[in-house]
């Protein structure tokens, strides 16, 4: 599904710019060249992220942003020309969410963009998460069997479709002890011919994304001689 993004901003050139670059990147671009289109568009078409120049016509940046602020909770990132603006953005508290300075770097705005969308995302998910079903919560660490993503710190866990299974199995069964037999039949879908290392070296890769110090693990603990077990305090 592509991200729509807003851009307000009465400078032509500066629109098409970022139009032309954002779509390159498979974003949906939308844009009005006022404060006031620009609140509609918001209000409209519910983007996933706005882009906001401080200086508009009919109404200006901050204004905007208050605006859509109270209403929504879009990501902005503010286009500011002048030190002076970033003063002025960062004192008012208006709640954007970032600012870039003009002139600025394709590269550097396309990631703030990607980080903001980001952010926006995981709490989203983290909302809805804490009534939601299959979503399964070990501190820091949350597992939605679902959207089969694992995050960690709020930040995604990037897991291959086999460290995700075997997660998923432990946590959904936690402390009890599963011996690396058994893992390879539930895990690995197959009965056990192969080689057992295969279960260590997946339960090493885990541990390298999952824990703190993989070396001293807090979820998935080796019980020596029995297998494996997902500790929950
Ligand atoms: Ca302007």
């Amino acid at each position: 599904m592509d991200k729509t993004i807003l851009i307000i901003e009465d400078e032509v050139a500066i629109v098409e710019i970022l139009t032309f670059n954002l779509e390159k990147e498979g974003y949906r671009v939308i844009s009005a060249l006022d404060g006031e289109d620009g609140v509609r568009l918001a209000k409209e078409q519910n983007p996933d992220l706005i882009l906001l120049d401080v200086m508009l016509p009919k109404m200006d940046g901050f204004e905007v942003c208050k605006y859509v602020r109270s209403r929504m909770n879009t990501p902005i990132i503010m286009l500011t020309a002048r030190e002076e603006e970033v003063d002025k953005v960062l004192g008012l508290e208006l709640g954007a969410d970032d600012y870039v300075t003009k002139p600025f770097s394709r590269r550097e705005l396309l990631a703030r963009i990607k980080a903001n969308i980001r952010r926006r995302v995981l709490d989203d998910n983290t909302e809805t998460a804490s009534q939601e079903e299959g979503v399964l919560r070990f501190g820091d660490l949350v597992i939605n069997t679902n959207s089969m993503g694992v995050t960690k710190n709020k930040k995604p866990v990037d897991l291959t479709p086999r460290e995700f299974e075997l997660i998923k199995f432990l946590a959904t069964q936690p402390n009890k002890v599963f011996s690396r037999e058994e893992l390879m039949e539930k895990v690995w879908n197959f009965e056990f011919y192969g080689d057992l290392r295969t279960v260590d070296v997946t339960v090493r890769r885990l541990r390298e994304k999952i824990e703190n110090n993989p070396a001293e693990p807090e979820y998935i603990l080796t019980r020596r001689g029995a297998g494996y077990l997902f500790q929950t305090v």
